[in-house]
């Protein structure tokens, strides 16, 4: 404040001493007009110009009276103009002074908020989070307390955001950062560390039961669906969890700790779970399969087994379904769940789904030249089901191996059509066209209304295996799995079964009026030439192979 009334009676100073000068002028240009007027009466009235003319002229002419107010009345005007001058002027320094001052404390606010915030949620950015784990340590330290830090990912976030785009996922995530900073306490911190990855610390625990229970409240809190441009979204998460000084002594060691517990989370489907030494072999596990699964796509380490597609009023085998395996040289056979979500994860899913396509597509040739007519089904996972260039792939293979689109099947599932629904339609569109047919996979696991999926071009329904296994114990889900067949068949679509384990599941399923039928009865996953044999047999015998692959 003292600054600012020095710089306004400093200015103040400067705009009289100006002024001042002005009036001056004025004062010695009046002074000297007087002098000469004085003169021109003087020598009017005598005829020469003298001091006495001068003083008489001075004495007798009324108008020069008047001329010599005009010094006076310039002195008088300078100090009024002056004045009012630089008082105005002090009022617009002062207002321009303040709003400077507010103009650079805000620059300075922003500035800071910038580096320590995420701009999208507003939450706390890593540097932030950062820096408070640091106290909390020290806190902790010196008074020998435990707090707890906790890495939360979103599950499938890259599906979403690559299926909705990413202005919708940047909206998706805002409501989460909201539910999740509505869930804890105000000393707690949530912060965005980048990606859909968040942490969350908590100063004051009293044990790590604390941090579980506050992990079950912010996976409890992703719960209620997301609405994000009209689709429903279901957003579940995986959190790991580092607690002082149990599993680490310092703040990097526990943040690299949770995150290895949240990967580990991650993969066991789990929703939350503490760090644990054993994870740290986890992680390098998964970062070496990786690269693994990357050659193996490469260099033909890839299997397809084929699983029987049986038609229940001809039974004979109609199709059958690629089902991956990755025969990897130190763990042996591995199953799909194994490595589908990690090759989804590192964006291995677009090569490894280009090689199943090729596969299938020739093994298809193959049994259909050594007299098994029957179709083969491919799984495709939502991510791939967005790619533009799948139709083009497939016209392309389809030539290459000289098979007939009508024997190809896409097995989607409800949430990947869900996920992007204009987007899948366009796609699904372009490849039935081409004459592909599409099969809905894992029928009843998802929200999509049979009514709904007659708006794309579905000409099949699998019934998920969860509701066939139990349908002839549990009275619920025999009603699901007949609902599903009439409703179906009222929309011209085609039913399979799948999970179908025994003589007795089937016979029901055929008194429904189920088409397909698909499992252990008639056949676990088998090699292609298998599959060829086993066509050849006897339909009414079950299968003998029962061990799954
Ligand atoms: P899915 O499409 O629902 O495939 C059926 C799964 O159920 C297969 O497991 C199969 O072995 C198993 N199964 C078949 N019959 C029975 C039965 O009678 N009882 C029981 N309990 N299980 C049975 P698999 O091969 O491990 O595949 C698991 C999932 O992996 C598949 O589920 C599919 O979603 C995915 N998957 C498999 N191959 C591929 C692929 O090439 N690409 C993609 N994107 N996903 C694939
Ligand atoms: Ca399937
Ligand atoms: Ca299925």
């Amino acid at each position: 404040m003292t600054s600012d009334n020095e710089t306004v009676s400093a200015t103040t100073r400067l705009l009289r001493s100006r002024v001042s000068k002005h009036a001056i002028i004025g004062l010695l240009i009046s002074v000297g007009c007087i002098l000469l007027a004085t003169s021109l009466a003087g020598f009017f009235e005598s005829g020469s110009i003298n001091l006495d003319s001068m003083v008489y002229a001075q004495k007798t002419n009324f108008a020069l009276w008047v001329l010599d107010l005009m010094p006076f009345l310039f002195i008088m005007w300078g100090q009024y103009a002056s004045s009012v001058m630089a008082s105005q002027a002090s009022v617009v320094i002062m207002d321009q002074t303040s709003d400077l001052r507010a103009h650079a404390d805000a620059v300075e606010y922003k500035a800071n908020y910038e580096a320590t915030h995420d701009l999208l949620t507003g939450l706390p950015n890593r540097v932030l989070v950062f820096d408070r784990m640091l106290q909390a340590h020290s806190t902790a330290r010196r008074d020998d307390k435990p707090f707890a830090i906790l890495i939360m990912d979103l599950d499938h976030f890259k599906e979403i955001n690559d299926t909705l785009g990413h202005y919708n996922g940047d909206r998706l995530l805002k409501q989460v950062a909201a539910r999740l900073k509505d869930t804890v306490r105000d000393i707690d911190t949530v912060g965005r560390l980048g990606g859909d990855e968040f942490a969350v610390l908590l100063p004051t625990i009293s044990s790590s039961e604390d941090a579980e229970e506050v992990a079950q409240k912010l996976l409890k809190a992703l719960e209620p669906r997301f609405v994000i441009q009209g689709v429903n979204l279901d957003v579940t998460a995986s959190i790991g969890i580092a607690v002082y000084p149990q599993h680490g002594d310092d703040v990097d060691t526990l943040m690299q700790r949770a995150d290895v517990a949240m990967y580990t989370t991650k993969n066991a489907r789990t929703g939350y779970g503490l760090y644990c030494p054993s994870h740290d072999d986890n992680s390098k596990r998964r970062l070496t399969l990786a690269g693994e699964l990357r050659q193996s796509i490469e260099n033909g380490g890839l299997v397809l087994y084929y699983q029987p597609k049986v038609n229940l009023r001809t039974g004979q085998i109609t199709g059958a379904e690629a089902l991956v395996r990755w025969q990897h040289p130190e763990h042996g056979t591995m199953f799909p769940d194994e490595f589908i979500p990690l090759a989804e994860r590192t964006g291995l899913i677009r090569p490894l789904t280009l090689w199943v396509i090729e596969q299938g597509l020739k093994d298809c040739a193959y049994w259909n030249a050594q007299g098994l007519n029957a179709g083969v089904s491919l799984n495709i996972s939502a991510r791939e089901l967005i790619d533009p260039m799948i139709p083009e792939s497939f016209e392309k293979l389809l030539k290459r191996h000289d098979v007939d689109p009508e024997l190809v099947v896409l097995e989607i599932t409800e949430s990947a059509i869900m996920a992007d629904p204009q987007r899948a339609l366009d796609i699904l569109n372009r490849l039935n066209a081409m004459g592909i047919k599409v099969s809905v996979d894992d029928f009843g696991t998802g929200y999509s209304s049979l009514a709904y999926l007659k708006q794309l071009p579905v000409s099949e329904i699998k019934i998920d295996k969860s509701f066939v296994m139990e349908m002839l114990q549990d009275e619920n889900d025999a009603v699901i799995v007949r609902a599903t067949i009439d409703l179906a068949h009222n929309l011209g679509m085609s039913v399979v079964a799948e999970g179908v384990q025994d003589r007795a599941t089937r016979d029901q399923l055929g008194r429904l009026g189920c088409d397909v039928v698909q499992g252990q009865f008639s056949g676990m996953p088998m090699k292609c030439d298998e599959l060829i044999e086993r066509s050849a047999l006897d339909p009414e015998q079950p299968s003998i192979v029962s061990a799954k692959g």
